[in-house]
């Protein structure tokens, strides 16, 4: 019997978690956090819903929060198996995770110190040491090169077209005499993206789990060299700040290369901008060696894809972060999270959000519950570090830049597929997006679509 729980990922966008289990063999795909709504960032507290000690394995699609960053807490409760997945997610992973260990202790921290607990004393849920066992679990593969992944399991990964290293994973489950392929698409990207390939078409199996972010919406089809200049020159007009939260690896790097290509293409001036972000200036060297090797689509990058230029400036330490409290504007502040849900980006947003020259464009999707979300929905004030903060700023959704396909992209996903799966999980999106996805492949592809709950089992 081969069983697939879903346990994250599952009617909400984040904390993917989907354990496959099969002659009391185990293997994890993606290991996520909760982010967003209280309800759901309270679940990475509660027990495990698994065993930890006796999981096989894991596979990482991709190195998003969504996907991994409940990995260290794993390897806390005793988890001591490998974790599969790219190269490039082997190398970038470490410092995503020393950060999101980082921020951890910070809060707790924080939150012990401002009295705002009614844990005594607030924990983090994981530390940076937990943060560094799980990097000793990496064991990198290649794309498209099968691999086991204990003896009932054979893995491969091919590219999803997301983030760079990001992955969609086809598991072979051996089944005593029978022999089951389930996909798991991972997040999937966009095509013709800048910097990111075009997702590999799908290979065909009996069981489909299809991510669904933006499962009943289509981008606005604006470029994004167009929404970034726009931006820009709103804060050129107002002599403001623009804020760009973004997700440190990948995201941000993109909008510095659209940025400098605007520049050379003179449709904006060398205005400063700063990329204020810890994670950046380690992941920024890695980012760029892949994307000169992986022959992506660099040559659309005016200056020969670099990033650096006289008035892009990066900070490292947090006292140059405290001195961009000073910057007078027009100027660029790019800094991270990219939902605004913790990191440098918070004590920016907490200056600038009440001044009305002050323009703030997210750069990816924002889940329910983040305060990226309610700035979206036009909320007049957010809490940050426990104070209410009036937003005078004008909010922006710069949707060129999400690295998800649309519902369109999607359904033009699925249709390298040739023979029908027996079932189509859609997962990884909130629920009315999840549910209108199903329906499309039910009305489009007349494939039998699921949507499943949260730690439901299926049997397969
Ligand atoms: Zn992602
Ligand atoms: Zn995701």
């Amino acid at each position: 019997m081969i069983t697939l729980g879903f346990h994250g990922g599952a009617r909400t966008v984040t904390g993917s978690k989907y354990l496959l289990e099969c002659g009391g063999e185990t293997l994890l795909i993606d290991c996520g956090m909760f982010q967003g709504l209280k309800e759901l960032r309270l679940k990475n507290w509660e027990p495990t819903p698994f065993s930890t000690t006796g999981l096989g394995a894991v596979v990482l699609t991709h190195c998003h929060i969504d996907h991994c960053g409940f990995l260290p807490r794993i390897v806390r409760q005793g988890f001591a198996g490998p974790v599969f997945c790219s190269q490039p997610t082997a190398e970038i992973l470490p410092i995503v995770l020393a950060d999101t260990a980082k921020l951890q202790e910070e809060d707790a921290a924080f939150f012990n110190k401002a009295g705002l607990t009614r844990h005594e004393p607030a924990l983090p849920l994981f530390s940076q040491a937990d943060a560094q066992s799980a990097v000793r679990r990496l064991a990198p593969v290649a794309y498209g090169a099968p691999f086991q992944a204990g003896r009932r399991f054979t893995v491969r990964l091919f590219d999803a077209g997301h983030i760079l290293g990001s992955a969609m994973a086809e598991v072979t489950v051996q089944d005593q005499d029978r022999t089951v392929k389930v996909l798991f698409s991972g997040d999937v990207g966009r095509y013709d993206a800048p910097l990111t390939p075009d997702p590999d078409p799908p290979p065909d199996c009996d069981y489909l789990l299809i991510e669904s972010t933006y499962g009943s919406r289509l981008h606005s089809g604006e470029h994004p060299h167009d929404e970034l200049e726009a931006v820009v020159r709103k804060v050129l007009a107002t002599r403001g700040i623009l804020l760009i939260p973004a997700f440190a690896v990948g995201r941000s790097q993109q909008i510095l290369f659209i940025l400098k290509e605007l520049q050379n293409l003179r449709r904006i001036p060398a205005l400063p901008i700063h990329l204020d972000s810890p994670m950046a200036f380690e992941t920024t060297a890695i980012y760029l060696r892949y994307l000169a090797g992986r022959q992506v689509k660099l040559d659309a990058i005016q200056g020969g894809g670099s990033i650096a230029s006289p008035n892009v400036k990066l900070h490292k330490s947090q006292q140059e972060s405290r001195q961009l409290s000073e910057l007078a504007g027009p100027a660029v502040i790019v800094s991270s999270s990219g939902m605004m849900s913790g990191g440098r980006v918070l004590h920016h947003a907490q200056n600038l959000l009440p001044l009305s020259s002050t323009v703030v464009a997210f750069a990816g999707f924002q889940a329910e519950g983040t305060r990226g979300r309610r700035l979206i929905e036009g909320e007049k004030t957010v809490r940050i570090h426990g104070a209410l903060v009036p937003v005078r700023a004008e909010v922006v959704d710069l949707g060129g830049f999400s690295g998800h396909a649309d519902y369109q992209d999607l359904l033009t996903w699925t249709s390298g597929i040739s023979r029908p799966p027996k079932t189509v999980f859609v997962v990884h999106g909130e629920n009315s997006a999840a549910e209108d996805f199903a329906q499309k492949l039910r009305n489009q592809r007349r494939w039998q679509a699921v949507v499943p709950s949260m730690h439901q089992t299926a049997e397969l």
